[in-house]
């Protein structure tokens, strides 16, 4: 998987990564700011994902570093799940926000149980 990651400190601080979806390549960028009610969006047909920054993710006044980094995590796998489905050609999936969810939320568990039993 390319993966650039690119931080431009000097002026917005705004991060970009390349993700290679089944080898489409969806451009990451941390600058969505579009709807309060969502940490992020996929743009399926220009190929972007575009996602809150990491410090302005979780909505708790107080959240630790750790929530933060877990909550953008969360979010990021949400919005590649998304992503995933679409270039599945797996359009109605895409779209079902539960079971996008749900992989996004279980797919590190079960990835680890793989790991610990040689399976990937
Ligand atoms: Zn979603």
């Amino acid at each position: 998987m390319k993966n650039n990651n690119k931080t431009n400190t000097e002026t917005t601080k705004i991060v970009h990564t390349d993700v290679d979806i089944m080898g489409t390549i969806y451009e990451m960028t941390d600058d969505y700011c579009k709807n309060d009610d969502y940490g992020g969006e996929t743009r399926l047909f220009t190929k972007e994902i575009h996602l809150r920054p990491k410090d302005e993710i979780v909505e708790v006044k107080d959240a630790t570093p750790i929530e933060k980094e877990l909550g953008f995590n969360q979010t990021f796998r949400h919005e590649i799940v998304h992503a995933f489905f679409f270039e599945c050609g797996m359009t109605e999936y895409c779209m079902d926000e539960t079971l996008v969810e749900f992989l996004a939320s279980t797919a590190p568990k079960l990835f680890a149980i793989f790991k610990k039993h040689n399976l990937l």
